[in-house]
């Protein structure tokens, strides 16, 4: 069953040497992207917009600086400091514009460690080394390392020329996609991988182009061909109040999976939580979903239910308001 994608593993890019990722988190002991404990790289970019996106920080694919109100004592060291005039003061929090050239003069001289880079550029062999360290770890567990996001497949160079590495040091590779990529970069990526975590959010295209900015059409192709090509895969579908809980659309989902993929391992419904606001507050952005309740036990237990009409090995909850 996994042909497809086979032989593109075994060329890598002749500039593997030089290639780098720009990401914004190396996660050690995760237990939630995959089996057993792993560590969990987060890529930077991301080509949706989901209005409940948990990772604000990764939604730009460069690397940038932001400026953490809570901690700043006002001392306009950074303001008057900056030889490119790239701060400003935005009235709610500072700004850093396209003139900046992340010299980290301003990051450096705060005196209140207010100023945040967020992301970094690692290479291929340096983040190996890293990831390698834990190892003990994830051969105890049956656990490896997931690459996440952001969205990890708008960087596929590189992760074409890691997940060799990882693999042929006999570490499981998970990738944490939400599927809207373009289906040969999609399956080249898919195909090397032990396990993809594939995110399933909305059926209706209408409603999908609302609350992500994308349609759906590329994710249910890629979703299909998954269950076509029998890679292993444990689908995530968030719940969010008014957003994706209708019944109607977690249905849709179930038949979805009952109809391409025969042999799913798993479903995950994950509930809503707002431990993201704090990071749309220093980004600056607003938070389009502040004041949203969390999901109750009786719904969450409800939607557990209708998604084990999927067909699915196992179909868990969490991230739910207990004794509701
Ligand atoms: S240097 Fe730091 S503490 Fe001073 S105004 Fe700038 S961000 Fe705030
Ligand atoms: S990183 Fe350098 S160029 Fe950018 S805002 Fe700070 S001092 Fe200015």
């Amino acid at each position: 069953m996994r042909k497809v994608g086979e032989g593109w593993g075994g060329s890598l890019p002749s500039n593997m040497d030089t290639l780098t990722a720009t990401i914004f988190n190396i996660q050690p002991m995760s237990t939630e992207d995959g089996p057993g404990i792993r560590t969990t790289v987060f890529m930077k970019g991301c080509n949706m917009r989901c209005l409940w996106c948990q990772n604000p920080e990764g939604l730009a694919a460069r690397v940038h600086l932001v400026h953490d109100t809570l901690r700043c004592i006002g001392c306009r060291t950074c303001l008057n400091g900056c030889e490119r005039g790239a701060i400003s003061d935005s009235g709610s929090g500072y700004k850093f514009n396209r003139g900046c050239a992340l010299c980290l003069t301003c990051a450096a001289n705060c005196p209140a460690r207010a100023i945040r880079v967020i992301g970094q550029t690692v290479g291929v062999e340096e983040l190996v080394q890293k990831l390698l360290r834990d190892k003990p770890f994830y051969d105890q567990s049956g656990g490896g390392v997931t690459f996440s996001g952001g969205e990890c497949l708008l960087q596929h160079r590189f992760l074409t020329a890691i997940m060799p590495r990882l693999k042929g040091a006999g570490i499981h590779v998970c990738i944490d996609t939400a599927g809207h990529i373009d289906p040969p970069v999609f399956q080249a990526i898919a195909g090397q991988a032990d396990l993809v975590l594939f995110d399933l959010k909305i059926m209706e295209d209408r409603l999908h182009r609302q609350y992500t900015g994308v349609s759906n059409a590329l994710i249910l192709q890629n979703a299909a061909w998954l269950g076509r090509a029998g890679i292993p895969c444990w689908i995530r579908v968030p719940v969010i109040p008014g957003y994706t809980d209708s019944e109607k659309n977690l249905r849709g989902i179930a038949l979805f999976l009952k109809e391409n993929m025969p042999s799913l391992a798993r479903v995950d419904l994950l509930g809503y939580n707002d431990l993201c606001a704090n990071d749309y507050a220093m980004l600056d952005r607003d938070y389009p979903l502040a004041g949203t309740p969390r999901v109750a036990e009786s719904a969450m237990l409800h939607f557990q239910e209708i998604m084990a009409q999927s067909g699915a090995g196992m179909v868990s909850i969490s991230n739910y308001q207990k004794g509701e």
